[in-house]
């Protein structure tokens, strides 16, 4: 797909929206702009061959000025310092929306996991942690996983941390297995978050969810849940998609049974009862409720126009770039943007560290209540103030995000 925008510029230029929306100091404004920290690390390891292998990382910390920094980690062929930041800047105004007492960061390798064995993940992964830990650890920086990293990732973050200090220490890292620590329902957070979302928004739209015809692009951790538990909700799964291409089929898909075939073949394409699609079809597919699950810049100024659905959720941080929000907006279609739509995954990972710190473990029960209470209330502030300001729901995030911090900086001071 044509490139029209990088995952920086579509951030700065959000930025520069929401600084004008708020007449916010230039000051404050220069300040947002950039990370507070940027860290770039060559991370070297043997490989199963005994060649040597280096990989390009990165952590960059965007601001703190709401509490220690927290944000994923990201395994991509294609992460550079650019998206890293962006990603971080994402994150800032992501906690701040959902109220979590966070700064923003992220963090990445720019490898491709699939041509690395496990063995090779695990000392990339251990090396990595050993390059940045002086600057992670639980009131500092508090990695959690992101595209093509999972639960057991999280566990080598944890334990190389906590070999470092020589003692254990759970709460340096969220989105771990349940067994070392994590929390009940983080792996379904961002999509059960996505999802309730989702529903709020069909019922400010007074639309049905029952039968309503879903498309979701990405089936990882987001995409997959997300498509899981909307097909629990009674809607009709369309369309689905990986980095292979997509599949598509009027009558519904199970998500489960697309997974099996997925775990059989490596992709979703072929499955039986469903045509093939591409990726940028998936987008413009006949469906009512659309999941970008997967990458940045995938609603671009090309295909915004024939998008069908009424609701576009972004499970995914960036999918949409500014050109696509205004042709969106003006088709009158309801985008619920990242920072509101994926902090599910935040929110549990704050509730993950505020267990591992009190030393107490919840209910699943527990967190999904807890968790239905944060993201009703953050949609329904964003909602208000979209309503208020007269403006589509991502201005209103933003403003909401950036406002809160641009606050709290402020409040702060500067020092010396
Ligand atoms: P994942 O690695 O579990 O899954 C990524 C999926 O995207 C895979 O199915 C992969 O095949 C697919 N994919 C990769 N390249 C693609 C392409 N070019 N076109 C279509 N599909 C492609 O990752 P994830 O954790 O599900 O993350 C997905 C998105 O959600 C990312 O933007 C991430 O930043 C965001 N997110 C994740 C979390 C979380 O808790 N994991 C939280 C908030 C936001």
């Amino acid at each position: 797909m044509a490139q029209e925008h990088t995952a920086l510029t579509v951030a700065q230029e959000q930025l520069k929206l929401a600084a004008e929306k708020l007449h916010l100091d230039k000051g404050i404004y220069e300040i947002l702009k950039r990370p507070k920290r940027s860290i770039l690390v060559s991370v070297t390891i043997k490989m199963d061959d005994h060649s040597i292998g280096v990989f390009d990382g990165f952590r960059v910390q965007h601001w703190d000025v709401l509490g220690p920094f927290k944000g994923g980690v990201r395994y991509h062929p294609n992460v550079t310092l650019d998206e890293i930041t962006a990603l971080a800047m994402w994150m800032t105004w992501k906690c701040a929306v959902a109220g979590l007492p966070y700064g923003g960061a992220k963090g990445g390798i720019a490898c491709d996991t699939k041509k690395l064995s496990i063995g090779e993940q695990e000392r990339m992964t251990r090396r990595y942690v050993s390059l940045i830990a002086d600057y992670l650890g639980p009131h500092r920086d508090v990695p959690a996983p992101d595209v093509y990293t999972n639960a057991q990732t999280m566990a080598w973050i944890m334990d190389t941390y906590s070999q470092l200090k020589g003692y254990s220490i759970p709460e340096s890292v969220t989105g771990k297995p349940v067994e070392i620590g994590g929390s009940e329902g983080r792996i379904c957070a961002t999509s059960q978050g996505v999802s309730l979302c989702i529903r709020e928004a069909a019922e400010k739209l007074g639309m049905k969810l029952k039968g309503a015809a879903v498309a979701v692009q990405g089936f990882g951790n987001v995409g997959y849940n997300a498509a899981s538990i909307l097909h629990s909700m009674s809607c009709k799964i369309v369309a689905v998609s990986d980095s292979i291409g997509g599949i598509y089929c009027p009558d519904g898909l199970n998500p489960y049974n697309v997974r099996v075939h997925k775990n059989k073949t490596d992709t979703v394409q072929g499955y039986e009862g469903a045509t093939n699609i591409t990726n940028a079809d998936l987008i413009t597919s006949k469906c009512d409720i659309l999941v970008p699950a997967a990458l940045e810049n995938q609603l671009t100024k090309t295909n915004a126009g024939k998008v069908k659905a009424r609701i576009v959720a972004e499970g995914a941080n960036g999918p949409t770039t500014p050109e696509a929000d205004k042709i969106l907006h003006d088709k009158g279609i309801c985008l619920i943007p990242d920072i509101l739509a994926n902090s599910g995954g935040v929110t549990v990972s704050y509730f993950e560290w505020v267990q591992n710190l009190t030393r107490e473990h919840w209910t699943l029960e527990e967190v999904n209540e807890k968790l239905e209470k944060k993201m009703t209330k953050a949609f329904n502030d964003v909602y208000k103030l979209s309503a208020k300001e007269e403006s589509d729901m991502r201005t209103a995030a933003l403003m909401l995000g950036v406002g809160r911090v641009a606050h709290a900086l402020k409040t702060l001071g500067l020092w010396p």
